[in-house]
């Protein structure tokens, strides 16, 4: 036993991704005492290819493969994935929220006002974008800049963009806010690995976790998973709720290159600055430019061996389906899912799309990539794992996950709340979870909502400035956000507001 196992939190939280890290900065806003677990490390942002290799390239970790050698990729580090990711936000379905009994629309409005949201600014665009951007449009296709979470009057022409990490902070990150959660008390233990919340059937009372080697524990009122698309059901899954898990969605792509042999990519390269959504179709297809490593590990396994060195004269564009929902998760948080043949189709058509685009702008040699799949979710879903309060089972347990709508302008369509997805979690929700306001944290989408509507405005106003408000707060059972800040008070009295 040590001062972290000896200790009793108002609240732990488990995950520093989107979701863990907006939900632990407003509980220490609030005053509590919180410990915040986290798996990955700390440290220096170098913006370093070995560094982002370490932290989100570790077959089995990070990079996790189906039987079918599909790749999807997670960062475990203090930020989770918004450390590597693309910046891009989408528009949070709020009407379809609706539907299930969560309005979010006035956190839409609050987390707009407070994110760095916006379309690039013109002179951030590079020749490649602007390019695909015209000959999609002439061919007919409501290609559009696209929403960045960004500080825009950080960016320097020669910053690189954040593909490996942001040293100069110009994307915005998760990070930011675990970094002012711990400036105001929280205590946050890296290293730390967490494989269960402990407790019996009707509540939690304590985390397990190692770190350095050593097994420990520590107890506090509430927790909150917030381990991401992966982790956050394996977590549940090992704590008893074992439902969770199964029957998701994982955002599959592929990349469709082409050479341009009168252009030259630049190192500045801001990725998804542009594209559009093809809702009826189910898919969506923006310009993608990526560093020369991660050009390797697209092109090489097609066998484009002439082209695996053409890296700056390739143009790209990134075709990513709403693909149907299946699958499971082993208990170690292995994925199990099969692109079916509708998936496959969807692909196609994008890749045929995306070849008329890159021809029309003056790219010869077309070629795809090998699909990849981006992004998990739908893993704890609205009516089966968590009421439309996001509650679970536990009553004092939460999960919080941003919904991330990686780099994706999510495809989706057709609301379907047995795949409820979430979605960036606005800053009231935040506050409930601190306690103070009632909450519907957990603004869950359903996977194949409007989240990929590039062309609505209105939407965009809440959309994906969200990458910091991607908390969900997926509780075990009715818990409004209040339950949080009585963390100290009713809960300890076994008088949780919404316990059963
Ligand atoms: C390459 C890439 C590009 C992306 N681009 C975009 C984009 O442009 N726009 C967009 O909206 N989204 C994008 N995404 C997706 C977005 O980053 C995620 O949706 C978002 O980060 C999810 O947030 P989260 O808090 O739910 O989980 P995560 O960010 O995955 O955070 C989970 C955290 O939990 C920790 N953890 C996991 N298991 C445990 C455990 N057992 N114990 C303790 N800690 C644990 C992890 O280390 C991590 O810190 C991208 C993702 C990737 C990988």
């Amino acid at each position: 036993m040590d001062v972290v196992s000896k200790a009793a939190y108002d609240a732990i939280a488990i995950g520093t991704g989107p979701g863990g890290a907006t939900v632990a900065r407003e509980l220490a806003r609030r005053g509590k005492k919180l410990l915040i677990l986290e798996w990955g490390p700390g440290g220096e942002i170098r913006g370093t290819a070995s560094q982002y290799i370490r932290e989100s390239m570790l077959p089995g970790k990070s990079l996790l493969l189906t039987p079918q050698l599909l790749g999807m990729v997670r960062a475990i580090t203090t930020g989770g994935s918004s450390l590597y990711y693309y910046g891009t936000g989408f528009p949070v379905p709020v009407s379809m929220l609706r539907k299930y009994g969560v309005d979010v629309a006035a956190e839409v409005d609050e987390a707009r006002a407070e994110l760095p949201v916006a379309p690039l600014r013109d002179e951030m665009m590079t020749p490649m974008a602007w390019r695909l951007m015209d000959s999609a449009q002439q061919l007919g296709f409501a290609w559009h800049k696209l929403d960045k979470i960004m500080y825009q009057d950080r960016w320097r022409p020669e910053y690189p963009f954040g593909y490996f990490g942001d040293p100069h902070k110009v994307k915005w990150s998760a990070r930011m806010y675990v970094e002012e959660a711990v400036a105001l008390g929280a205590v946050l233990l890296n290293g730390a690995k967490v494989p269960r919340v402990l407790g019996d059937q009707r509540a939690a009372t304590g985390v397990e976790f190692t770190m350095n080697g050593e097994t420990r524990t520590a107890s506090a009122d509430r927790f909150i998973v917030a381990a991401g698309g992966i982790g956050s059901p394996v977590n549940l899954h090992q704590s008893g709720i074992r439902e969770a898990g199964n029957d998701y969605f994982f955002d599959p792509l592929i990349m469709v290159c082409g050479t341009m042999k009168d252009a030259c990519l630049r190192d500045n390269e801001i990725p998804m600055s542009a594209g559009v959504h093809m809702k009826d179709e189910g898919y969506m297809m923006t310009d993608m430019a990526i560093p020369p490593a991660l050009h390797l590990l697209f092109t090489g396994p097609v066998f484009r061996l002439t082209k695996l060195f053409a890296f700056r004269n390739t143009a790209r564009i990134m075709v990513k389906i709403k693909d149907k929902l299946g699958g499971r998760l082993t208990d170690g948080g292995g994925v199990r899912k099969s692109l079916t043949a509708a998936d496959r189709s969807k692909l196609q058509h994008g890749f045929e799309n995306s070849k008329r685009i890159l021809q029309a702008a003056g790219a010869t040699n077309i070629y795809k990539t090998a699909a990849f799949a981006a992004h998990p979710g739908g893993t704890v879903k609205i009516g089966e794992i968590v009421d439309a309060n996001l509650k679970t089972r536990l009553h004092n347990l939460l999960r919080l996950r941003l919904l991330g709508n990686p780099g994706g302008l999510g495809t989706t369509t057709d609301p379907d709340p047995r795949s409820a997805r979430q979605v960036p979690c606005p800053p009231s929700h935040c506050r409930a979870a601190s306690g103070r306001t009632p909450c519907s944290c957990v603004t869950s989408a359903s996977r194949h909502s409007e989240r990929g509507n590039t062309h609505d405005n209105a939407s965009h106003a809440g959309g994906l400035h969200g990458h910091r408000h991607m908390a969900h707060v997926d509780r075990s059972q009715p818990v409004a956000l209040q339950d949080l800040d009585s963390c100290g008070d009713a809960a300890r009295h076994g008088q949780s507001r919404q316990s059963a």
